[in-house]
């Protein structure tokens, strides 16, 4: 996957059905299948009967595969009703549900052994981006989250937590250097090859232009700017 909506607790406005309007009036792609939308959980099932050519997702799953987890939907139902993706780890998962490295560990697991891609988030804070640690921060995140871990159809995305929702993005340099750290790290000492390794934060139909010329960034993981089918249609066109 290559460009992914992740929609948090939000519905696109006004609805579902001019979302879907404006986005398949405004994109220009054929193929649709590189292209993910992870909608609230209650609306998987409807957004697979709108988008036939887009792969939807679950925005996260239990660590633990059934029983008593109120409130938590196991990797099992999420693959039930429908999803084909999940992001994990993401640093508002991480944050408000105090997710630790052993918990995205194990659900990383759970997702690979139910067939559900995964889309794992990683991301320094702001003093660490400050420090110039960013590239220690992340690969220690990558080894405690990936431990005896090795598929061929893990999706990275690189989201430093101050740029989500603010307007403010590393320097394109800056985010190409993290990404050609994560796959050298990927594939020398975790032993498998990303598909894809997405940047995260700000993105919107004006920037991801020149953010995608890099070679190390093959796509976006969109917050924000995919609440509305035209520019998420927008960010579609300008990147794949
Ligand atoms: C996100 O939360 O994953 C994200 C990228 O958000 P935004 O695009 O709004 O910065």
């Amino acid at each position: 996957m290559k460009i992914i909506a992740n929609w948090k607790m939000n519905l696109p406005t006004p609805n579902l059905g001019s979302w879907t309007e404006s986005f398949y009036q405004n994109v220009s792609l054929q193929d649709n299948k590189s292209i993910g939308i992870a909608p609230p959980f209650t609306h998987i099932s409807d957004c697979i009967k709108h988008f036939k050519d887009i792969r939807i997702g679950a925005q996260n799953i239990s660590s633990e595969t059934e029983g008593n987890r109120t409130g938590e939907i196991s990797a099992h139902i999420a693959k039930d009703s429908g999803a084909s993706f999940v992001i994990l780890g993401h640093s508002e998962v991480r944050e408000n549900f105090n997710e630790n490295a052993l918990l995205i560990n194990r659900k990383i697991k759970l997702a690979i052994k139910n067939y559900l891609s995964p889309v794992v988030c990683f991301g320094e804070p702001q003093d660490i981006y400050k420090s110039g640690d960013t590239e220690d921060f992340i690969c220690s995140q990558l080894k405690e989250c990936f431990k005896d871990i090795q598929a061929d159809n893990i999706v990275i995305a690189y989201e430093p937590i101050w740029s989500i929702g603010t307007g403010t993005l590393p320097k394109i340099n800056e985010i190409s250097e993290i990404h050609s750290s994560i796959k050298d790290y990927c594939i020398n000492h975790l032993k498998f090859k990303p598909e894809s390794i997405l940047y995260g934060g700000s993105v919107n139909d004006e920037n991801c232009s020149n953010l995608i010329n890099d070679k190390y960034i093959d796509g976006f993981l969109v917050g924000g700017a995919s609440l509305k089918g035209n520019s998420f249609a927008k960010i579609v066109n300008n990147s794949i």
